[in-house]
């Protein structure tokens, strides 16, 4: 390769670190595969669990905005501290999930999308294409506020306006004990959200579903159909005519049926609670979480790309231990190259582009050739399927990548 220029880059990548197995796996892949082909450019935040004590979280914070302002971040899986990591870390505080501090700073949609390769057959026989689920990530069931209600309690919804006037609606007249739940959303998240899939659904050329059950909840739900409808026609419409796509609403049930008996190859926008659901309905179907990739897009055009798993942490004390082990990176790679191409499009860096696309084909190369990490040879339905290690499944994407450039 020693005739190979590096490819450059105009912009740093936002480069978020993070925790155990995906760690490791984060800087074989940036020794292995970036670094001999890219003059690789990225601003680097350490995100892992020691530096975000360290710095009072300070550090995540820092991060998104830097992705704010340069719009495009590549983020490792991170510790999501618990009681147990408090006494495993000697941790200051039970710092709070970095994906849910960077979503609140960049307000953005989850868009999670299987990686489809030869070997892995889907549960579902008819679904020929990736189906991503865009979620919403805020409110609705997970701000919600709920209580115990005793016999002979009546319970209402009661609102208090600005200028102190009220308006009050029965919820039940309890005869006999029950439960009650009260939760909200925004129109301006929900604006946030409708944008966000609209433009990936421009982004990536795909048909865009949404769904909600508005013929019962018809104030609630009803709301999130009439903005998305608003928001398509006042700004949307023609350019998804331009590029041949539509979008499309349905009851979530009709909804549900449809995605069973579709061929897959659309986004399919879900509320918060859907999403959370139908997601790891549709990573289980398509074979496995490992194989998923995962962005966050914020309303103002910034991309925040990940793997949808955690740190593997069974992997790592293996690892720590001195013993071999077979940790998919597929997913890993899959942010890198999801993080490159999009640099490469806001750049015009043609050359950027291609080498994320042949990153991409090689590491399904190397699987459909044969050679991949324990999960998938358990799963593969391939003749003459190869287990090989951690750094030995990146070696070989090299390999193949070699050939490809
Ligand atoms: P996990 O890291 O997703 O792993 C759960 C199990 O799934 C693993 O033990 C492994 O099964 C399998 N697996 C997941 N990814 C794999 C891969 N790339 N290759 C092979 N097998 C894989 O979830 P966890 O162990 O419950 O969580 C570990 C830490 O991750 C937690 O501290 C949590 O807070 C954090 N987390 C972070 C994120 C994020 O940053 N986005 C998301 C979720 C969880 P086997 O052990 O059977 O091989
Ligand atoms: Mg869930």
């Amino acid at each position: 390769m020693s005739d190979f220029t590096k490819i450059s880059m105009k912009t740093p990548l936002v480069e978020m670190d993070g925790d155990e197995m995906t760690r490791i796996i984060w800087k074989m892949i940036k020794d292995i595969l970036l670094s001999p082909y890219l003059e690789l450019k990225t601003e680097y935040y350490d995100l892992g669990l020691e530096n975000r004590d360290l710095t009072n979280d300070q550090v995540t914070v820092d991060s998104a905005q830097a992705t704010r302002k340069y719009g495009v971040a590549v983020k490792c899986a991170t510790i999501t501290p618990n009681s147990a990591r408090m006494e495993e870390y000697h941790l200051r505080e039970m710092w709070k999930s970095p994906n849910a501090t960077i979503r609140a700073i960049l307000d953005g949609t989850v868009f999670r999308t299987p990686i489809l390769v030869k070997g892995i057959v889907p549960f579902l026989p008819t679904w020929k294409k990736p189906i991503t689920i865009a979620r919403h990530a805020y409110g609705d069931i997970y701000k919600s506020t709920e209580t115990a209600v005793p016999a002979g309690a009546k319970a209402e919804l009661l609102v208090t306006k600005k200028d102190g006037s009220e308006e009050k609606f029965l919820i039940h007249d309890f005869e006999t004990p029950g439960i009650i739940q009260g939760m909200h959303n925004i129109d301006k998240s929900i604006e946030s959200f409708a944008r966000s899939c609209f433009n990936f659904a421009l982004d990536c050329k795909q048909d865009l579903w949404f769904a909600t059950k508005d013929t019962i909840s018809k104030k609630y739900d009803h709301r999130f159909k009439d903005i998305f409808q608003k928001i398509y026609e006042e700004e949307y419409e023609e350019k998804f005519a331009d590029n041949d796509i539509e979008y499309f609403y349905t009851l979530i049930d009709d909804a549900v049926a449809r995605v069973i008996r579709s061929e897959g190859g659309y986004i399919w926008a879900c509320k918060n609670y859907d999403g959370d659901v139908m997601s790891d309905m549709i990573a289980t179907a398509f074979g496995s979480l490992a194989m998923m990739t995962s962005v966050l897009v914020a309303p103002d055009g910034a991309y925040e790309y990940e793997a949808a798993h955690g740190t593997v942490q069974r992997h790592y004390y293996k690892h720590l231990k001195g013993e071999p082990t077979s940790t998919n990176s597929v997913a890993t790679i899959f942010a890198w190259s999801g993080a490159l191409r999009k640099r490469g499009e806001l750049d015009e860096l043609p050359e950027l582009i291609g080498f994320a696309d042949k990153l991409e084909q090689a590491t399904l190369q190397t699987i459909e050739n044969g050679t991949m990490t324990g999960d998938l040879a358990a799963m593969s339905t391939l003749p003459n399927v190869k287990k090989v290690g951690t750094e030995e499944f990146l070696l070989a994407v090299n390999e193949t990548l070699k050939t490809l450039l």
